[in-house]
Order: C-alpha cells, then sequence, then structure tokens
C-alpha cells in the first residue's frame, strides 16, 4: 500500500507550471520519495521503434542514454538547431526495480492496459467522449518533409495522402499497445519540427518529446510516462490526447503495485504527478 499525492498544474499555464507544482509538492511533503510524470508527449517512430499513437513512453536509461534529457529550440520552432541543456538523474533504484518487475511480469502474461482503460470508461461514462480510443484511421503518420499547411483544417482535408507513410496493422501476436522504454527530450517548446525531431531523435535515441519534465531539478526522484498523443510534427490533432494520458495513468497504476511500500522511517509519502486528473484514479 501506498499514500499517494496526485497534483496538477493549472491548465492555463501548464507546461510552464510542472516543475514548479513539482518543487512545491516536495516542500508541503517533505517525505516523499519517489516521483512519476504522468501525461501525453509526442512519439518519434523510425526503422528501430516502431512507435504508434496510444502506445507508451517510459524514461528509462537505455545503452548509455539517459532516461530524460533537457535541450532548447535555437531561435524557434522553425529552426533546425537545438541544444542539449542538462539530464536528469536516472531513477531511483526501487523505481528501476519496478521497472525491471513490470516489464518481466507483462512478457509473462501480457498487459491488460487497453483493457483497464476500456473498463475504467466503461464505469465512468461521462469519460467516454473524451478517453476513448480514437479509430485506427486517425492514426497518420507523414513523412518528415511534409509540412502541415497554415490552415486550421485537419490532415484529411489539408494534407496529401501520398505523404502518409504505411504502416501494417500489428501482428496478431503483438500487443496492440506497445510500452517504448528509453530518453525522452523535455523542453519548454513543443517539438513541431519532424525534421528536428527525427535529428535529436537520432542524435541521442529519443523516443518521445515532451514539455512537462523541462525545469526539474537534476536530483529529482522521478520516472516519465507519457502516453503518445502525436508525432511531434506540424500535424497536430487532440484526437488521442484522452486516451494516451489514460494509458499513461494505466499504467503508472500497474508500476506501483510493483513497489514495494517505502519505508522512510517518518512515514512515507508518494507523489503522482501529471495528467490523472478526471480519470478516477
Ligand atoms: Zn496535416
Amino acid at each position: 500500500m501506498h499514500n499517494v499525492v496526485i497534483a496538477s498544474p493549472p491548465f492555463w499555464a501548464y507546461s510552464a507550471s510542472v516543475a514548479t507544482v513539482a518543487r512545491d509538492m516536495m516542500l508541503s511533503f517533505q517525505n516523499v520519495r519517489i516521483a512519476l510524470m504522468v501525461g501525453i508527449g509526442g512519439g518519434v517512430p523510425s526503422k528501430s521503434h516502431d512507435i504508434r499513437l496510444g502506445d507508451i513512453v517510459v524514461g528509462a536509461p537505455k545503452d548509455g542514454h539517459r532516461g530524460l534529457l533537457q535541450y532548447d529550440l535555437g531561435g524557434n520552432t522553425e529552426n533546425e538547431s537545438f541544444q542539449i541543456t542538462g539530464f536528469l538523474d536516472q531513477p531511483p533504484p526501487v523505481l528501476q526495480r519496478a521497472l525491471a518487475g513490470l516489464r518481466a511480469q507483462y512478457k509473462r502474461r501480457r498487459h491488460r492496459i487497453e483493457e483497464t482503460a476500456a473498463t475504467v470508461i466503461e464505469n465512468n461514462v461521462l469519460l467516454w467522449r473524451h478517453y476513448k480510443r480514437p479509430d485506427q484511421l486517425s492514426d497518420r503518420l507523414y513523412l518528415a518533409e511534409a509540412i502541415h499547411p497554415n490552415t486550421k483544417e485537419s490532415c484529411p482535408l489539408a494534407c496529401d495522402p501520398h505523404a502518409l507513410i504505411p504502416r501494417l496493422p500489428r501482428d496478431k501476436d503483438q500487443d496492440s499497445l506497445v510500452i517504448h522504454y528509453g530518453s525522452i527530450a523535455s523542453s519548454n517548446q513543443l517539438m513541431k519540427n519532424a525534421l528536428l525531431r527525427d535529428k535529436l531523435a537520432a542524435e541521442e535515441d529519443v523516443l518521445c518529446f515532451e514539455v512537462e519534465a523541462a525545469g526539474l531539478m537534476d536530483n529529482f526522484p522521478c520516472l516519465v510516462i507519457r502516453g503518445i498523443s502525436d508525432y511531434s510534427d506540424s500535424h497536430k490533432n487532440n484526437e488521442w490526447q484522452g486516451y494516451a494520458a489514460m494509458v499513461a495513468a494505466v499504467y503508472a497504476k500497474d508500476l506501483l503495485y510493483q513497489i514495494p511500500r517505502v519505508t522512510a522511517g517518518k512515514g512515507t509519502i508518494d507523489i503522482l504527478l501529471g495528467q490523472l486528473r478526471d480519470l478516477g484514479y
């Protein structure tokens, strides 16, 4: 059993406030031992990482790469330059052990994240509109060179269908929702440039971009969990955000079950940060 604190920054100042909320929570609950930052992010599909919308990326150190790196975009999002500004320490040992345990459990018995998410919606029908799994046809990945025109029209109306990258459905013996472990890149600016996305991803083996962990202190005992709601390019849509937040929250809950109660002597409070609001967790 854990004591869990859930906090979310004000929606009108979301990305800039997460680090502040995290700092304030650590001050308010001084026996906090671990933090999970749960929310959405933009995936980076590549030949080596078949990332799709609704998948989950967990910021875990792998092959010499850190679990979370911070970067600044040079100038603006059209500028194809970036600068790595720091790394977050690797997750504390208790979280690393829990990650390994959960991976082993999922390999042995498959995960039930989609079923759990469906049950949450069944039991909370008002969540259906914003948190259901979107139609698979709305998972569109465009060539990096194909930029969304400067219009409010959605991709099916505005973008060249020939620029879509064809992808086969996943094999039947594969989970339809895949969990990827590797580097997450964080900045206070949204990544919307697919060419820059691919460049940074190739250099640092980044699987996901996000804006919430930017500004966290280096030694924050944290693990970042992101549901994938877009591809960090100019083709933004909001359709997958609710479902992506939901599955990330379900993964976070599964992970908590893997963590033995952290004994701190004074009583322990675990903090769960992110987009868990309204999800019934
Ligand atoms: Zn588009």
